[in-house]
């Protein structure tokens, strides 16, 4: 489903990708781990068409989207849940959901994508009117990936899905991300927490800085002394 092969992007003067290569087949969650500062969310910006490469290839359903408008990737079927959420805090729940949908058409499918929304995310259904500045951590995640649902993406990029929160949302946002993917969307997910992105994951990369460094099945990875060490406390 994509392809990304020796890719390279700077910052001004600052390598930041060195040659990444990575495949993602559709169906599974592939995860990609590292430290700070590893690259990992310029690696998503770059699939989504936020920032432009200097080189390398990338293809997604078949086609080079290297260097293409984001607004174009996503109506071909990829949507990012960017890291901090970012969702519109002074518009209300309903109205982010219907940002997702923004380049969508097809009004019965909206409206389906929205009741299956509120079905995977009941305390979105519950808080509608709310204004989404003012959702919890877990909600405004719960918020950002239904937003990424409404464009009905074939493949969902997830960044940091659980930057500041509790151990106990982490586990919920975790078993919906699985949900998410069981019911056919296909899924890169970046993250910290190593330990619980490998124990969802298919598959995974290690990336640092800016070069991957380590790839394989997830459940070899989590038993590789090597990522024990530097991702998940020894
Ligand atoms: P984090 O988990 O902290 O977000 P990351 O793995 O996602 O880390 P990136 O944010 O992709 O890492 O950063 C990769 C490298 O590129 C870092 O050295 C960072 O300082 C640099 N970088 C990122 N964004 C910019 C920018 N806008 N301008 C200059 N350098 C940048």
């Amino acid at each position: 489903m994509l392809t990304v092969k020796d890719l390279h992007v700077y910052y001004g003067a600052i390598h930041a990708l060195k040659g990444i290569s990575l495949e993602v087949q559709q169906g599974e969650i592939v995860t990609l781990i590292g430290a700070n500062g590893a690259g990992k969310t310029t690696t998503l910006h770059t699939l989504s068409g936020l920032i432009k490469p200097k080189s390398g290839e990338i293809r997604f359903q078949d086609q080079d989207i290297a260097g293409k408008a984001a607004q174009k990737i996503v109506a071909m079927g990829m949507s990012q849940v960017p890291e901090g959420r970012r969702i519109f805090a002074n518009m209300s729940v309903l109205e982010n959901l219907e940002l997702g949908a923004f380049l969508r058409k097809d009004k019965d499918g909206i409206k389906e994508d929205m009741e299956k929304v509120f079905t995977r995310f009941p305390r979105l259904k519950e808080r509608t009117s709310q204004l989404a500045g003012t959702l919890s951590g877990g909600e405004q995640q719960m918020l950002a990936m239904g937003r990424a649902l409404m464009s009905r993406p074939k493949l969902m990029l997830l960044d940091e899905p659980s930057m500041g929160l509790a151990p106990l949302l982490v586990q919920e946002i975790f078993a919906i991300i699985k949900e998410i993917n069981k019911t056919g969307t296909t899924i890169l997910l970046v993250e910290q927490n190593a330990h619980m992105a490998l124990s969802i994951a298919h598959k995974a990369y290690v990336l640092e800085t800016g070069k991957i460094v380590l790839s394989g099945p997830a459940k070899e990875l989590a038993e590789s002394e090597e990522v024990k060490k530097a991702y998940l406390g020894g």
